[in-house]
């Protein structure tokens, strides 16, 4: 294990930096020591040093494994400008190439390697030749069908740890679940990893939501005072970024669409602008931005409403990641809600895609800090309300919810964390249907005690007791209603919960309705 003094020297040597950002240091340290690691950190937050500080003190290769082809040439250029042996593999160079990548492996001159998981098999028997340090299994989320971003050449990686058995691995990845995360370390049989889990919260970004009408003449009121600044509109269809684009030129902004469709030297181009200013505005679909290192994106749109809260929260996260001040605006319209579920009906896993988008839209709805939904649904729970959210601005009125939310939670309880929202209302209500007559509900202490609340009424209660992190939906176990750490102060602890008055959902659902 290197000394304490040689990872410093190295940090400042290689990288520039004096320091290490939250959590880094720790990772770097139980590499060393041999481990398995889980991490888990925003995009930004710094993944990338957490294996190439150690790449550097190792003996053997780090191999870093990379579902991003187009990006492996930079980040491969940027390392070796440092003075860093790198090197990558992928489908994109031609045998020469590769050759001479295989000699260099063989003479011990490359520290790092990137290389494609779909690549891994051309150098199977190399593998065997050379001495591997590390495995570093980038944007690992890819391995999980429950995650967003799901590849199938992803799901063979889990053979690396069976046959290197003694070199550690480093999983890393910027969205990730509870449920995710256990998948991630199961496929990559890497079950004691250690987990790493960095702050997600982004205070310099403003969250804000409104009604989906108008959307056009509110976005010119909205870059107003913007019309420098560089900044991303997210769309769902190809169509809508292209719509989009024009519009904002023939409005004499600098905008230009990009989608998948678009062809490869435009897209490149359109990316370069972006990163260099010239162009200042990009309509997008999700294809942009994976991997995209600028640091002064002012402000990000999402045009549409996004098919779950990972996605969201990883697009809104391309603003403000030099730390300034940055505005993000989600557009919420019922029609985008029939299209997304649509959409994933017609995908595989469709009841897990189905209970996310429900979060999504429940996110939308909300009447409570929208930062507290976004943290608590990766498993981070804050004390206060942000303050930089449009609900803490601007605030229902509350009610003392601490009953309500003791009869839901002592539920619950009794049920086991057994069951999801529906019979859990059918409980506090008194329902006499088949689920709860089979399982013998009706015996439960809690049964009835709150049949003076509508079954709808109970619905958005319940969805605010989850966005404030009282409760836990387990997507992958039939979206059973799970307790939380603070759910246990709630009923143990007299902690006080206050509730949004739902007068004031009726007005939003009304604003919705209309258009
Ligand atoms: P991620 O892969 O998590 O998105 P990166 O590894 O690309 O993040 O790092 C994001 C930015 O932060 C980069 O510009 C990187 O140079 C910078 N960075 C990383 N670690 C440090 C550090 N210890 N001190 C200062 N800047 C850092
Ligand atoms: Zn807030």
């Amino acid at each position: 294990m290197p000394e304490k003094e040689q990872i410093y020297t190295t940090l400042k040597e290689y990288f520039g930096y004096d320091s290490f950002r939250p959590l880094q240091e720790d990772i770097v340290n139980s590499i060393f020591s041999g481990n398995d690691n889980m991490v888990v950190m925003p995009t930004g937050g710094g993944k990338s040093i957490c294996y190439q500080l150690p790449a550097l003190l190792l003996p053997g290769v780090t191999l870093v494994i990379s579902p991003l082809i187009a990006l492996m040439k930079d980040q491969v250029d940027g390392l070796k400008a440092n003075g860093i042996q790198a090197a990558y593999v992928n489908s994109s160079q031609n045998e020469d190439k590769q050759q001479e990548i295989y000699t260099q492996l063989q003479e011990k001159q490359i520290q790092l390697l990137y290389i494609a998981p779909e690549s891994l098999s051309f150098i199977d028997n190399l593998l065997s030749q050379i001495e591997i340090s590390l495995i570093a299994i980038d944007e690992a989320h890819c391995i999980s069908a429950w995650g967003h971003d799901f590849r199938p050449a992803y799901t063979q990686l889990g053979y690396l740890k069976k046959r290197f058995n003694d070199v550690p691995v480093i999983a890393l990845t910027a969205t990730a679940d509870k449920a995710t995360r256990k998948d991630i370390c199961e496929q990559l049989n890497i079950p004691n990893a250690k987990l790493f889990l960095a702050s997600f919260d982004r205070k310099n970004l403003s969250l804000e939501v409104r009604p989906g009408n108008k959307r056009i003449e509110q976005i010119f009121d909205f870059l107003e005072d913007k019309t420098e600044e560089a900044g991303i509109i997210y769309c769902l269809s190809r169509k809508t970024t292209e719509m989009l684009a024009e519009k904002l030129q023939n409005q004499g902004f600098n905008a230009e669409a990009y989608h998948a469709g678009v062809a490869h030297e435009k897209r490149a181009l359109v990316q370069e602008n972006f990163i260099n200013d010239t162009t200042h505005i990009v309509c997008a679909t999700i294809a942009f931005g994976m991997g995209i290192d600028k640091s002064n994106v002012r402000w990000v749109i999402h045009y549409n409403l996004p098919k779950n809260i990972e996605g969201y929260y990883q697009e809104i996260g391309r603003a403000g990641r030099d730390g300034l001040p940055s505005s993000t605006l989600l557009f919420h319209s019922f029609a985008d809600v029939i299209q997304l579920q649509k959409f994933a009906t017609t995908s595989g896993n469709h009841e897990v895609q189905m209970a996310k988008l429900d979060r999504m839209k429940q996110y939308a709805d909300s009447l409570s800090c929208r930062r507290k939904i976004l943290l608590s649904y990766f498993g981070e729970l804050i004390e206060k309300d942000c303050g930089n959210c449009d609900v803490c601005k601007n605030p229902p009125s509350f009610i003392d919810g601490t009953i309500i939310a003791q009869k839901a939670l002592s539920t619950v309880v009794r049920i086991k964390e057994e069951e999801p929202m529906g019979t859990i209302i059918d409980v506090l209500r008194g329902a006499q249907n088949a689920v709860v007559i089979d399982k013998g509900y009706q015996n439960l202490k809690t049964y009835g005690i709150a049949n003076d609340i509508s079954w709808q009424d109970w619905q958005q209660y319940i969805i605010q007791l989850i966005n404030q992190g009282y409760l836990e939906i387990a997507f992958h176990q039939n979206n059973k209603l799970k307790l939380t750490q603070r759910s246990k102060k709630v009923l143990f602890e007299g902690e006080k919960v206050s509730l949004a008055n739902l007068a004031e959902f009726e007005k939003i659902k009304e604003t919705a309705a209309q258009q």
